[in-house]
C-alpha cells in the first residue's frame, strides 16, 4: 500500500470520526496541560458560546465552577484511572456567562499531537434536575394530598394494589405496607368477587372511564364493611390501572338496616290491627296490611305499592284529602273519622270514613297512616234497623186495629149484599160497595198476617204442593190475561220448615204481581232448583214491564205501589215470611224486559224431618 494511500484513508477515517464527534449529543473537550486544545460543536450549546475558538485555546479551568477548581486535577484522575467509560461524576462547570450548570463527566486519558491529554466527556443535565426537583415537588404534592384525603385511595394493576393511601389501609385494618402485598380481591367478601370483576370488565368493555364502586367488603380481621365511591380507569406506568377512590358506608348501611327494621316492626304490628290500614308517603302509597288489600279489591301489597292515594279516592274528595295530608303533617293528633267514597279496583263505590295520623321516623321520614272502616255494613244494619222499626210498628198497629176492623165490615158486607138483593134496579153500586168492602177486607187481613208471626205454626212440609195450591187458584185470572204459567221443578222434592199457608201467600203475591205485570200477556216461569250449598231456590221469571231501578229498592217498603188498586204491602209481607223462614228474596228486573225474583230457602234434611 502506498503511503499516500494511506495518508488518504487516514484522513477519510478521520474527517468521519470528526464528523461523528461533532453529531454527539454531548460535548467533548480534549484538553492538555490545562489548555483546551479540542471541543465538539456541541459545546457550542452547551457552553453558551457563538464561535469554537471561543473555548479552543482556552485554559480548562475557565469552564469549572469555582467550588470545583482545587479538586478538578483530582477528580479527573478517578476518573481516569481505570479507563471505565461508563463511570462518571456528577458536577458543576460555568458557562461562558459565569452561569453554573450542572453536568456528568466523563474522562478518558487519549494521545494529542504526541502528547498525553485528557478527553472529557460533558452531558448537561441541569434541565433534567430541574424536570426532576418539580415531579419532586408534584409527585409530593400528589402523595400529601392522597395522605390527607379522607378518603380511601388505591391503585390496582391487574388485582395487585400497586397504591393505597393510609386511609384505606386504615379502613380495611391493615398497614400500608401490607397492602402493597395483598391483592385487590382480598379486600372484598368472597361472595362479592365475582360480581365487582363483571362489573369492572362490563364497565370497560362499554368504554366508561368512570363508574361507580359498591360492594361489601372484608378487612383484616375478616369482619364486614361495606363501601361506597368511586373507580376510574388510567393509566400508569403504561398500564391500564383502576384508581378507586372508597368510603366507608357500614355506618349507613346500618342505619339504613335500623331503620328498615323499625318499619318493618311498624308493618307487623299494623298486620295483627284488626282495621284496613294504610301507610302513604307524600301520598303515595308504601304499605297496606291485608285488611286494606282486601277493601280496595286487591290479593297482593305490591299492587298498591307506590301507586297514589287519590287513585283510590273519589274525584269529589280529592281536594279535601289534599288538605287532611297537608294538614296531618303539622300536627300530632289524628283526624277524626271522616266520611269518604273510595274507588274500589274494579271501579266500584265504597262508603267508609278514614281517620289518619302522622308517624315519625318510617324510614327515616314523616308518613301518614290512616285507618279505614267500611260503612257498608253499617249503612245497610241502619237500612235493616230502620226498616224493622217501621214493620214492628206496622205490626203493632195492625194488631190492634185489624180485628177491630174486620167485624164492622162483615156487618157492611152483608147488609150491602141485603140491600142489593132489595134494590135490584141498581146493582152497580152495590157491585162496588162490595168491591171496595172487599178490598178493605183484604188489605185489613194482610195486615193481620203482619201482626201473627210469632204465633204461627211450622212444620215440615214439602214445597211441590204448596206451589201446587197456589198456581191453581191463579190458573184462571192467568188465562185471562193471556198469560202462559210454566212450572219446572227438578227431580228434589225438598221439604221445608215452614207454615204452609203463609208460604202460599208468599206465592200468590208474587205470582200476582208478575201476572200484573204483563198486560199484553206473555208467560211467567216458575223454576224450582238446589243451590250448590243445598238449598232450595225458587224463581219467579215475568216478561213483564220490569221495575226502574229507583223503586227496586224502595219496594219492600209497606205502602210502595204503582197500582191503581195495589196495597204496597204484598212485596213487604213476602220479604217479612221468608225472612221469617230464614230465607232471603231479591228482585232483580230490567225495564220492559221483565222482572225475577229468587227466594232461597234451607232445606231440611230428611232425618231431620222424621225426627
Ligand atoms: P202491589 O202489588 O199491591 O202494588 P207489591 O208490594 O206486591 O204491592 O208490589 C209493589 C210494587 O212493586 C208494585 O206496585 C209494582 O210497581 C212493583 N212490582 C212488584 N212486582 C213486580 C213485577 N213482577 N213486575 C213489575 N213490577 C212489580
Ligand atoms: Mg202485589
Amino acid at each position: 500500500m502506498e503511503s499516500n494511500e494511506i495518508n488518504e484513508r487516514l484522513r477519510e477515517s478521520e474527517e468521519r470520526y470528526q464528523h461523528l464527534v461533532h453529531m454527539l449529543p454531548d460535548g467533548l473537550i480534549i484538553f492538555c496541560e490545562g489548555y483546551i486544545v479540542f471541543a465538539n460543536r456541541t459545546l457550542l450549546s452547551i457552553f453558551g458560546v457563538s464561535r469554537l475558538d471561543e473555548i479552543i485555546g482556552h485554559p480548562m479551568n475557565e469552564f469549572v465552577h469555582p467550588e470545583f477548581l482545587e479538586l478538578f486535577p483530582v477528580n479527573i484522575n478517578y476518573l481516569i484511572r481505570d479507563a471505565n467509560p461508563s463511570k462518571f461524576i456528577n458536577y458543576k462547570l460555568l458557562r461562558l456567562n459565569q452561569e453554573p450548570f450542572e453536568v456528568e463527566l466523563r474522562a478518558v486519558e487519549v494521545m494529542f499531537e504526541g502528547k498525553q491529554a485528557v478527553q472529557l466527556i460533558i452531558r448537561d443535565i441541569s434541565n433534567r434536575i430541574r424536570m426532576e426537583a418539580s415531579l419532586h415537588e408534584k409527585d409530593f404534592l400528589y402523595k400529601s394530598l392522597m395522605e390527607n384525603v379522607v378518603a380511601g385511595v388505591f391503585v390496582g394493576q391487574k388485582n395487585n394494589i400497586v397504591y393505597a393511601n393510609p386511609y384505606l389501609a386504615d379502613m380495611f385494618g391493615y398497614s400500608e405496607k401490607e397492602l402493597l402485598m395483598i391483592s385487590l380481591i382480598d379486600l372484598m367478601s368472597e361472595d362479592e368477587v365475582n360480581r365487582i370483576q363483571n362489573e369492572v370488565m362490563q364497565s370497560m368493555a362499554n368504554g366508561n372511564i368512570q363508574f361507580p364502586l359498591k360492594f361489601k367488603g372484608k378487612k383484616k380481621d375478616g369482619t364486614p364493611i361495606y363501601v361506597e365511591g368511586n373507580s376510574s380507569l388510567i393509566m400508569l406506568d403504561g398500564l391500564p390501572s383502576l384508581l378507586g377512590t372508597v368510603q366507608d358506608v357500614t355506618f349507613k348501611r346500618e342505619k339504613e338496616k335500623l331503620l328498615r327494621d323499625s318499619a318493618k316492626l311498624y308493618q307487623k304490628m299494623i298486620k295483627f290491627v284488626p282495621e284496613p290500614i294504610v301507610i302513604s308517603d307524600e301520598g303515595i302509597i308504601v304499605y297496606a296490611n291485608k285488611l286494606a288489600l282486601q277493601l280496595i279489591g286487591l290479593d297482593e301489597e305490591s299492587q298498591v305499592i307506590n301507586r297514589s292515594l287519590f287513585e283510590f279516592i273519589h274525584p269529589s274528595q280529592h281536594s279535601a284529602t289534599l288538605e287532611t295530608v297537608h294538614n296531618i303533617m303539622s300536627s300530632d293528633d289524628a283526624t277524626p273519622f271522616q266520611e269518604r267514597i273510595i274507588v274500589r279496583s274494579e271501579g266500584q263505590f265504597m262508603d267508609v270514613e278514614i281517620s289518619s295520623i302522622r308517624i315519625n321516623n318510617y324510614m327515616g321520614k314523616d308518613v301518614m297512616l290512616s285507618v279505614i272502616r267500611d260503612l257498608t255494613d253499617r249503612k245497610r244494619s241502619e237500612e235493616v234497623l230502620i226498616r224493622s222499626e217501621k214493620l214492628s210498628a206496622i205490626g203493632q198497629l195492625a194488631a190492634g186495629v185489624a180485628h177491630e176492623i174486620r167485624n164492622p165490615l162483615t156487618a157492611l158486607k152483608g147488609f150491602t149484599q141485603l140491600l142489593s138483593a132489595r134494590y135490584p134496579e141498581q146493582p152497580q153500586y152495590f157491585d162496588i160497595m162490595a168491591n171496595e168492602i172487599d178490598r178493605i177486607t183484604l188489605i185489613v187481613n194482610e195486615f193481620m198476617t203482619l201482626a201473627k208471626p210469632h204465633f204461627t205454626q211450622f212444620n215440615y212440609e214439602p214445597l211441590e204442593p204448596i206451589l201446587q195450591s197456589v198456581l191453581s187458584i191463579l190458573e184462571t185470572q192467568a188465562i185471562l190475561l193471556n198469560v202462559e204459567l210454566k212450572v219446572c221443578f227438578d227431580h228434589t222434592r225438598p221439604m221445608i220448615f215452614c207454615n204452609a199457608d203463609q208460604l202460599r201467600q208468599v206465592f200468590l203475591n208474587l205470582i200476582k204481581n208478575a201476572l200484573e205485570a204483563m198486560p199484553q200477556g206473555g208467560e211467567v216461569v216458575l223454576t224450582v232448583a238446589t243451590t250448590d250449598d243445598g238449598k232450595v231456590q225458587i224463581r219467579i221469571k215475568d216478561g213483564g214491564i220490569g221495575i226502574p231501578e229507583e223503586l227496586i229498592k224502595k219496594i219492600g217498603e209497606p205502602f210502595v205501589t204503582t197500582k191503581e188498586k195495589g196495597t204496597g204491602l204484598g212485596i213487604m209481607i213476602s220479604t217479612r215470611i221468608i225472612e221469617a223462614h230464614k230465607g232471603t228474596l231479591r228482585i232483580s228486573s230490567v225495564i220492559n224486559e221483565g222482572t225475577v225474583v229468587e227466594i232461597i230457602l234451607p232445606v231440611q234434611e230428611q232425618e231431620e224431618s222424621k225426627s
